[in-house]
C-alpha cells in the first residue's frame, strides 16, 4: 500500500479544497500551516483544530515524508546533521547550525548531484533524483521542530547541502516561495541563500522570479582552464559569462552576490589565483567567501594551512574586494555536503534507533 501523502505535498489551494470537501472552513488551512511552522510533530497537537478534523487529517496525511536515519552532532551540540531517507529509498542530509544571533539550516535539493566536482563528497555517488518542493520544505519544518524544543527560531536557510539547486529549478523556486510564505515559515528571501555551480540560463530566470534570494556562485577558480576541472559545468558555461549573469542578477535584485572559493592547497590558493580573482570581480557587487577544504576521502586535495589562507585573503582584499573566511562549522559532523551520507554508506555510523 502507498504511504499517506505528506500534508505539505498539497498546495494552499489543494488543502483548502480538501477542507471544503470535509465541511471545514478555509481558514483551517492557515491554522494547520501555523502549527507546522511552530514545530508541531502531529496533527493531534493542533489544539485549535476540532478533534474530528485532526483525526481525519491524521487518517489521510503524514506530517512529513522524511525519515531520519542517522544523526551526527558537532561543535558541542551547536551543529546537528541529519540524514533523511526519502520515499522510494534515496537519502539526503540537512545541517542545523546554531549561532548567538541566528540559526541556519543547510538544505539539500537533490539526492546526489549530476555536476560531479572532484573535491565534493556528493559528486562521488551516482545521481539519485530531484527532490520535490515539499521534501525541501520538510527539511526546514524538521529543523523548526528541533529548534523549537530549545526555544530557538529558524532564521536562515542556505541551499548548500546535496545537489545543484539550479538543476532542480522548479521545485527549488516553489520551495523558496513556501519557505518565505508568511502563512508558513515566513523566512525572508534575503535570509535564503541559493548556491549554484553556475547554470547561467537558470540564474537569469531566477532574477525574474521576484523572490530576491541571495545568490551564491561556487567559483573556486577564475580561469576556465582550472575551473573546467574543479567545476565541470564550466565547460558549458564559462566563468566570465557566469560572472556577467551573476552581476545581471545583482543589478536586477540589488542583492550582493556571494562568490564561494573552496581553498585547495597548491591548486587554487596561489598568488596567481588571487590576482585573477581580483581582475574577474573588479567593480562587481560581490562578496568573496573563502571555504577551507573539508577533507574528503579518495580525493587528491588538501586544505591549505592557516598562513596560506591568511595571505590569500590579504591578496584578494588588496584588490578592493570584500572577503571573509567561512568558519569550519560542522567538520566533525561531516558537514561538507554529502559527507554524512558517505560515512553512512561506508557503514561507519550507527543509524538512529
Ligand atoms: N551544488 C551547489 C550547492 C551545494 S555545494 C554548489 O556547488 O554551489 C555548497 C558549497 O560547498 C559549494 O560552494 C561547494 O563547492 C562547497 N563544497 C563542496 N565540497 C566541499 C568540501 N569538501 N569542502 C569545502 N567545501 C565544499
Ligand atoms: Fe554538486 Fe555542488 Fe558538489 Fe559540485 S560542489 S558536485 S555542484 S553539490
Amino acid at each position: 500500500m502507498d504511504p499517506k501523502p505528506p500534508i505539505l505535498s498539497l498546495s494552499a489551494t489543494e488543502l483548502e479544497k480538501w477542507l471544503a470537501d470535509h465541511d471545514a472552513p478555509e481558514y483551517r488551512r492557515k491554522q494547520v500551516w501555523t502549527w507546522l511552522a511552530r514545530g508541531a510533530s502531529s496533527f493531534g497537537a493542533m489544539r485549535d483544530v476540532p478533534k474530528a478534523l485532526r483525526d481525519e487529517l491524521d487518517r489521510e496525511f503524514r506530517i512529513t515524508s522524511l525519515h531520519p536515519i542517522a544523526v551526527s552532532q558537532a561543535d558541542n551540540g551547536l551543529t546537528t546533521k541529519t540524514l533523511f531517507e526519502l520515499d522510494g529509498g534515496h537519502s539526503v542530509e540537512a545541517v542545523v547550525m546554531r549561532y548567538s544571533d541566528r540559526s541556519t539550516l543547510c538544505i539539500s535539493s537533490q539526492a546526489g548531484c549530476p555536476i560531479g566536482c572532484p573535491f565534493c563528497a556528493t559528486g562521488k555517488f551516482p545521481f539519485g533524483r530531484n527532490l520535490n518542493a515539499h521534501e525541501i520544505v520538510e527539511q526546514a519544518v524538521d529543523a523548526v521542530r528541533l529548534l523549537a524544543v530549545e526555544g530557538r527560531r529558524l532564521s536562515h536557510v542556505v541551499f548548500m547541502g546535496m545537489g545543484e539547486p539550479m538543476a532542480n529549478y522548479r521545485a527549488v523556486v516553489e520551495s523558496v516561495r513556501r519557505l518565505s510564505d508568511p502563512d508558513l515559515l515566513a523566512i525572508s528571501p534575503r535570509r535564503i541563500v541559493v548556491s549554484t555551480s553556475g547554470l547561467i540560463p537558470r540564474i537569469e530566470q531566477l532574477g525574474s522570479e521576484n523572490i530576491p534570494v541571495t545568490l551564491a556562485i561556487s567559483l573556486h577558480a577564475a580561469r576556465d582552464e582550472l575551473r573546467d576541472v574543479l567545476v565541470p559545468i564550466n565547460r558549458k558555461y564559462p566563468v566570465r559569462e557566469l560572472v556577467d549573469a551573476a552581476q545581471g542578477y545583482a543589478d536586477k535584485t540589488g542583492r550582493r552576490v556571494s562568490y564561494e572559493w573552496v581553498m585547495l592547497a597548491g591548486v587554487n590558493d596561489t598568488e596567481r589565483d588571487a590576482k585573477e580573482l581580483g581582475v574577474l570581480l573588479k567593480r562587481k557587487l560581490a562578496h568573496v567567501n573563502l571555504i577551507p577544504f573539508n577533507p574528503v576521502e579518495d580525493t587528491p586535495y588538501r586544505a591549505p594551512d592557516r598562513a596560506s589562507i591568511r595571505s590569500f585573503k590579504a591578496l584578494v582584499e588588496a584588490q578592493s574586494l570584500n572577503v571573509t573566511v567561512r568558519d569550519t562549522r560542522g567538520r566533525e559532523a561531516d558537514a561538507a555536503c554529502g559527507q554524512l551520507h558517505e560515512r553512512v554508506m561506508r557503514n561507519k555510523l550507527v543509524p538512529v534507533s
